[in-house]
């Protein structure tokens, strides 16, 4: 049985920690003394670090982590990280908690970004997105162009729907109160809003989300559709709203300055 458990750091990271009976593997471990403690409490060692790129609330705790467990750290080709890894770039697979993981370029948060997607974990598919994909938004533009972040979010939308979406922070509702700022007539987003609130009360993590969902409220998944579209020229009347990753673009800068 493979499990999935997202580990809180910081103000709002998820280390996400995948695990069997014999051992665990993590996401992006900006900081090593969540999941140290993780891995004393269940008793496991830790087999692989997967990371997806260079920011330091996702590298800061590899060091250490490799040092105490061993762990074979796994990386982005192209960025700087601390060695010694193993570097990943988009179509090569690794083999990690007896499970397939194909790694997929993702350039646009940072120029290098990967993300891991596994086909089958306990039956559904799983993606490790890293700051490209937030539920209900996308990284900012730190590296990359609005239309490399566009083509990164095609190639995740085009995952199968029931795929379980693990982002690394927890951005949702924020993200949700400029999705209906956008859309405020989309029920799905609306519903979504609903769950989400409810589980935020509750101090449960909103994530992991599903693709489906994010198809359907995601304004950074939803450049093509009219309404999206044209609120995004109604912010910037100079972009062609027909043209996506300009549509992006100019979310992208909304959002930066939405209260
Ligand atoms: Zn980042
Ligand atoms: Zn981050």
């Amino acid at each position: 049985m493979k499990n999935l458990l997202p580990l809180p750091a910081f103000a709002d990271n998820y280390i996400w920690m995948m695990y069997d009976a014999q051992r665990a593997v993590v996401v992006d471990p900006g900081d090593a003394e969540p999941v140290l403690q993780a891995l004393r409490s269940m008793g496991l060692p830790l087999e692989a670090i997967l990371v997806t790129h260079h920011h330091g609330d996702h590298v800061g705790g590899v060091n250490a982590l490799r040092e105490a467990t061993g762990a074979t750290v796994y990386g982005p080709a192209t960025e700087p990280m601390p060695e010694p890894l193993i570097r990943l770039s988009g179509g090569d697979t690794l083999q990690v908690l007896g499970l397939t993981f194909s790694v997929l370029d993702v350039p646009g948060h940072t120029a290098g970004h990967i993300a891991y997607y596994c086909a089958d974990m306990e039956g559904e598919p799983l993606l490790l997105c890293g700051d490209t994909l937030f539920s209900g938004g996308c990284g900012r533009l730190f590296e990359g162009t609005p239309t490399q972040m566009q083509a990164s979010l095609d190639t995740l939308a085009a995952l199968p729907g029931n795929t379980r979406v693990c982002c690394a922070h927890e951005y949702t509702l924020s993200n949700l109160k400029f999705a209906r700022a956008l859309e405020p007539h989309n029920a799905a987003l609306l519903q979504y809003i609903t769950e989400c609130e409810s589980r935020r009360r509750a101090d449960q993590p909103t994530l992991p989300s599903r693709i489906a969902i994010e198809r359907d409220i995601n304004p950074f998944l939803r450049t093509r559709v009219a309404t999206v579209a044209q609120a995004a020229h109604g912010f910037d009347a100079l972009i062609d709203p027909r043209e996506p990753a300009a549509v992006l673009a100019a979310l992208r800068q909304w959002k930066n300055e939405f209260r």
